[in-house]
């Protein structure tokens, strides 16, 4: 059997498992090279939940803009306590981030898709990229019902990185947002209170607001940009992000 048909099969098993399953490969088979990397939204916090009985030991990760609301960093602390765990914070870079803000300004996201997108590639994605460094299996809370783009999520699938094969995998994919609110209230998880608000996806201050309920779940997302024909909603995590 080939190298590919190896990492093919490979993602057919990782298919047919349930989300605890997948979750003891990860930490099972690849230990601290395995993490979840969440924004701490609930799809993210059931993971985390799930992880501390079937595999406890699984690094939780999240990419700290500085531009978060008050309500995520006060969630990343309950989590902490609640679990006994502690939060990997990765943040961006001083000297880039001090150079963006001084020649663009701190809201530079109002200006222009390309800025909001150098924004988020300072600020998410060299963060973001600084963590996946250090994994080889990247394990996410993406969800195919969140945004027309996130249909068609795989569960599990191999991406490149930099010239790297890096095991992508998303337990939750399949999950409807009603599952995933299902499992936070059985289990009396803590929640982002900006849930109760109106929001529906949460990401740094101004940039995420609130949504009305037959809207796109990432339609809040930089709300500017939704009548300019520049809608897209991803910040460049999960995509090629630009620069400028
Ligand atoms: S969401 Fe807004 S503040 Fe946060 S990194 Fe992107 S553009 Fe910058």
């Amino acid at each position: 059997m080939t190298i590919l048909e190896n990492q093919s099969e490979l993602l057919d098993r990782l298919e047919a498992m349930s989300p605890e399953e997948m979750l003891t490969w990860a930490h099972t088979n690849h230990g601290d090279r395995a993490g979840i990397i969440t924004s701490f939204q609930d799809t993210g916090t059931v993971m985390v939940d799930m992880s501390r009985r079937c595999a406890p030991g699984l690094r939780v990760i999240t990419i700290d803009t500085l531009r978060l609301h008050p309500e995520t960093y006060e969630l990343m602390d309950a989590i902490e306590k609640r679990y006994g765990i502690t939060v990997e914070r990765f943040q961006p870079d001083p000297e880039r981030l001090q150079k963006m803000v001084a020649q663009h300004g701190e809201f530079l996201f109002f200006d222009s898709k390309p800025k909001q997108e150098f924004c988020c590639k300072i600020r998410k994605v060299e963060p973001n990229e600084r963590a996946l460094a250090s994994l080889d299996v990247w394990i996410t809370g993406l969800r195919r019902d969140q945004s027309a783009a996130r249909k068609v999520t795989p569960r599990a699938s191999w991406i490149d990185r930099n010239g790297r094969a890096l095991l992508k995998l998303a337990p939750l994919a399949d999950w409807s947002e009603e599952q995933v609110r299902q499992y936070v209230k059985k289990h009396d998880l803590p929640y982002n209170t900006l849930y109760d608000k109106g929001y529906s996806s949460i990401g740094c201050v101004i940039c995420s607001t609130p949504t009305l309920p037959l809207e796109d779940k990432r339609a809040g997302r930089w709300r500017w940009f939704n009548h300019t024909g520049e809608g897209d909603k991803e910040c460049g995590i999960h995509i090629g992000g630009s620069g400028i």
